[in-house]
C-alpha cells in the first residue's frame, strides 16, 4: 500500500503573495535569511500583512542550516507564543522552519502550528515535502529529518520572488530539480503518480532552466521553474530519491559544495552506474533502471532506439545542459584537490550507504561502487 501525502494548498503565479493579506490576528513567527532582510525583499511580506497581526523575525538562517540555529528557533518560537509560522527563503530557511515546528510540537508539546512556506529559490520543493535537511557542522554531516508533521499547510509560489536569484544559484537549484525528478522516476518506490509528476518536472527543466539562467527577469521561465521545483518535490515525496542524493548529502557537507551543484556533478555518473548493471547484480529486475532512463530520454524527445542508447542520450543531454549553464562538471573544478578527496572518500562512501535516500536507489551500491563514482 502506498501513502501519498500531498497536503499544502498551493497559491501560485504572479500576485500569489497577496494571499498573506487574508491573515488576521496572528502571532506570526517569520523564518528567513539575512539576504531577505538586507535586500529588502522581506517587505514583500510586511507590505501585505494586516495591522492586527504581530511578527517575530528570525533571520539567522544560513545555507545548510545547523542544528544550533534550529534549537535557537524552537526557543524563540515557543516564547513568542506563535500561532502561525511563515518561512520565506530558499530550501535552507524552509527546512529550518520545518525542523523548528517539528521539535516545538514534539519536544515542547505544542499544538500543531499552521505553517506557510514561501520558496524564493526554484530547487528543493521543500514546501511540499516531509523532509528537512539539517547539518551538524562539527561532524561535517547533513542528516534528513523525515516526518509528515512538518508539511506546510500552504505554499506560496510567486515567481516575483525568484527574479533576484543570481544566475549561478539559478543553475545549481535548477539542477537540483532535475535530480529530484530523475531519481524519483527510477526509484524502487516510483508509481504512476510520481512518474507523471517527475516527467512533467523534467520537461519543464529542459525547456525553461536555460531561459531562467540567461535572463532572471524572464517571468515566464521563472514561473515554470518554480512550478517544476514544486512538482519534482511532490514526485520525490512519493517515490523518495536515490544514491545521487545519498552521496550528495555527505560529499556536499564535507566539501562545502552547494546542494544542487553537488547533485549536478554526480548525476551523469550515477545514471551510468545505475544503468550499467548485469543480470543478477543487486536488485532482481536487472535492466529496469536502463529502461526507465531510456523512457525519460524518449519523453524528452531524445533519441532512444533501445535502452542503452536512451541512457547515452540522456547523459549527453544533461552534460549539454550543464555546459549551457556554465556549471563545473568535476569536483576538481569546485576546488576539491586529489589530497582532500583521498582523505574524505572512504567516509563519504560509508555515509552515502547509510543515507536514507540510498535505500530506494534502483541498483544496490557497495562502498567500492561509491568510490568508483567519486573517482
Ligand atoms: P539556500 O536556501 O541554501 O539558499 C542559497 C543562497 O541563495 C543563500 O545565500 C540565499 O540567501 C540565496 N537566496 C535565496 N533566495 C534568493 C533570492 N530570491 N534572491 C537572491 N538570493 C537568494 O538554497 P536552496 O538550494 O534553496 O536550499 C538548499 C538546502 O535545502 C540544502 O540544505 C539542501 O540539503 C536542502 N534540501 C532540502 C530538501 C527538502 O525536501 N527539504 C530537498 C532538497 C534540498
Amino acid at each position: 500500500m502506498d501513502k501519498l501525502s500531498i497536503k499544502a494548498d498551493l497559491y501560485m503565479g504572479q500576485g500569489a503573495m497577496d494571499r498573506l493579506s487574508e491573515w488576521r490576528n496572528k502571532r506570526m513567527f517569520i523564518v528567513t535569511d539575512p539576504f531577505m532582510m538586507k535586500s529588502g525583499m522581506i517587505n514583500m511580506v510586511f507590505d501585505r500583512l494586516h495591522s492586527s497581526n504581530e511578527q517575530y523575525i528570525f533571520s539567522n538562517i544560513v545555507p545548510d542550516p545547523p542544528i544550533e540555529v534550529v534549537t535557537e528557533g524552537v526557543e524563540a518560537l515557543r516564547s513568542f507564543n506563535t500561532d502561525l509560522i511563515i518561512a520565506i527563503g530558499g530550501g535552507s530557511a524552509i527546512d529550518a522552519a520545518k525542523a523548528m515546528k517539528l521539535f516545538a510540537q514534539k519536544l515542547l508539546d505544542q499544538r500543531d502550528i499552521p505553517f506557510i512556506a514561501i520558496p524564493t529559490t526554484s530547487g528543493t520543493g521543500s514546501e511540499v515535502t516531509s523532509f528537512s535537511v539539517i547539518s551538524d557542522k562539527q561532524k561535517n554531516i547533513k542528516y534528513p529529518l523525515v516526518s509528515d508533521d512538518m508539511l506546510p499547510q500552504e505554499a506560496i509560489l510567486d515567481p516575483e520572488l525568484v527574479k533576484s536569484v543570481p544566475d549561478f544559484i539559478t543553475a545549481d537549484t535548477g539542477m537540483d530539480v532535475l535530480t529530484h525528478a530523475i531519481e524519483a522516476y527510477v526509484s524502487t518506490k516510483a508509481n504512476d503518480i510520481s512518474d507523471a509528476l517527475a516527467e512533467k518536472a523534467m520537461k519543464l527543466v529542459f525547456a525553461y532552466l536555460p531561459r531562467a539562467y540567461k535572463d532572471g527577469n524572464d517571468l515566464v521561465a521563472r514561473e515554470k521553474m518554480h512550478n517544476a521545483s514544486c512538482i519534482a518535490g511532490m514526485a520525490f515525496n512519493i517515490a523518495s530519491l536515490g544514491l545521487n542524493h545519498g552521496i550528495a548529502h555527505v560529499a556536499g557537507a564535507k566539501f562545502k559544495i552547494a546542494h544542487g551543484r553537488m547533485n549536478a556533478i554526480l548525476l551523469p555518473h550515477v545514471i551510468e552506474f545505475n544503468a550499467d548493471y548485469k543480470p543478477g547484480y543487486g536488485k532482481e529486475d536487472s535492466n529496469r533502471a536502463a529502461v526507465r532512463y531510456a523512457d525519460i530520454a524518449k519523453s524528452l524527445g531524445l533519441s532512444a532506439p533501445n535502452a542503452k542508447s536512451g541512457v547515452r542520450s540522456l547523459v549527453q543531454a544533461i552534460k549539454q545542459l550543464q555546459k549551457q549553464l556554465n556549471m563545473p562538471q568535476t569536483l576538481r573544478e569546485c576546488g576539491v584537490d586529489q589530497a582532500l578527496l583521498e582523505e574524505m572518500r572512504v567516509s563519504i562512501a560509508e555515509g552515502a550507504l547509510k543515507d536514507g535516500c540510498t535505500a530506494t536507489n534502483p541498483r544496490v551500491p557497495t562502498a567500492e561502487d561509491v568510490l568508483q563514482i567519486l573517482n
